[in-house]
């Protein structure tokens, strides 16, 4: 077992660092948030007053922050990780952040005699509780699976996608596909509703027929089709639609960057811009199906 530490306490680290010491792992964990540290000094990990508490004397750092900047500051700098965290110990990035910034400070790090790799997940809040996430990862194999055993515990699958930065690029490909398949089921109950079919009955046609996809198998955005999924409880407790939005936006920044078309990934982003400034920000992003039947004006 291992000595870690913990940085970025939120709704999806703090679960993730909670299954580490449930595992056996010897978890220092901080955030800026005081209630975050309480929660997981509750769960049984040490609650630490900085980042450099939390890093020092560890094997494996671990970082879950919001975006490029919070893991910009954590690591570079004078004040940063690389210039006081031991050499040789590994770093994991879960964040979502940019393949540029991961590569730039993947590139410090390195010279500051430190592994690092991008391991960002899929499967949300309810993943990281269950320690059902899946883990895309960029770096070199060395480190990546040094790191597996840690990843096991927090997931149920850990794949090794190229070097440093391919972990991001799986994660923002993934979810920009997942965001235009999510607005297309929608389009379809939606027209199938209008034209006198029951929402359930459809999507299981669907489901068995070639429009099938991960959305209707288990994450329906109608909330009268199945049960379980963030539709059935209001749009609640799943993958906000703030989140979908930084992801395609990602996605975008990429594309711009590479001089890729990605005219369906743009209108994803598009439909996800106006649904969050209609106030939707903080529901699931499979409420777009709303803003579909009536621009994301509460239903009548
Ligand atoms: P969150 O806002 O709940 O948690 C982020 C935490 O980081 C907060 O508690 C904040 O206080 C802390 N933080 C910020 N800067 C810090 C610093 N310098 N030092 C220490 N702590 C700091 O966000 P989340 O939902 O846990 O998401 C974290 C990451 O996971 C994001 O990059 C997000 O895109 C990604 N992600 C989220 C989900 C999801 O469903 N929530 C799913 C997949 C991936």
């Amino acid at each position: 077992m291992a000595t870690i530490g913990f940085i970025g306490l939120g709704n999806m680290g703090g679960p993730m660092a909670a299954n580490l010491v449930k595992g056996g792992h010897t978890v220092q964990g901080f955030d800026l948030s005081a209630e975050a540290v309480a929660r997981l000094t509750g769960a049984g990990a040490k609650g630490c007053a900085s980042a450099g508490e939390a890093a020092s004397g560890v094997e494996v750092v671990i970082s879950m922050l919001p975006a490029g900047k919070h893991v910009r500051d954590l690591y570079q700098g004078s004040g940063g990780l690389l210039a006081s965290v031991a050499k040789g110990t590994l770093l994991v990035d879960s964040s979502t952040i940019d393949a540029d910034t991961t590569r730039a400070v993947a590139a410090e790090a390195d010279k500051a005699g430190c592994p690092m790799i991008d391991a960002p997940v899929s499967g949300g809040v309810a993943g990281a509780e269950a320690g059902k996430l899946i883990f895309m990862v960029g770096g070199e194999t060395g480190p990546v699976e040094q790191a597996r055993p840690i990843l096991d515990m927090m997931g149920r699958a850990v794949f090794h996608a190229g070097p440093a930065g391919a972990g991001q690029v799986a994660k923002m490909c993934n979810n920009m596909l997942l965001a235009i398949s999510m607005i297309g089921t929608s389009e379809a109950i939606n027209l199938g509703i209008a034209e006198g079919l029951d929402p359930k009955a459809l999507s299981e046609i669907m489901q068995q027929s070639s429009g099938g996809n991960w959305v209707l198998n288990g994450y329906n955005p109608h909330p009268d089709a199945m049960d379980g999924t963030p539709a059935s409880r209001g749009y609640t407790g799943g993958f906000g639609t703030a989140l979908m939005l930084k992801d395609l936006g990602l996605a975008m920044e990429a594309a711009l960057k590479d001089g890729k078309a990605t005219p369906l990934g743009a209108l994803a982003r598009t439909i996800y811009t106006l649904h969050d400034a209609a106030g939707n920000g903080h529901k699931d992003f499979s409420s777009v199906i709303e803003f579909l039947q009536h621009g994301g004006r509460p239903s009548q």
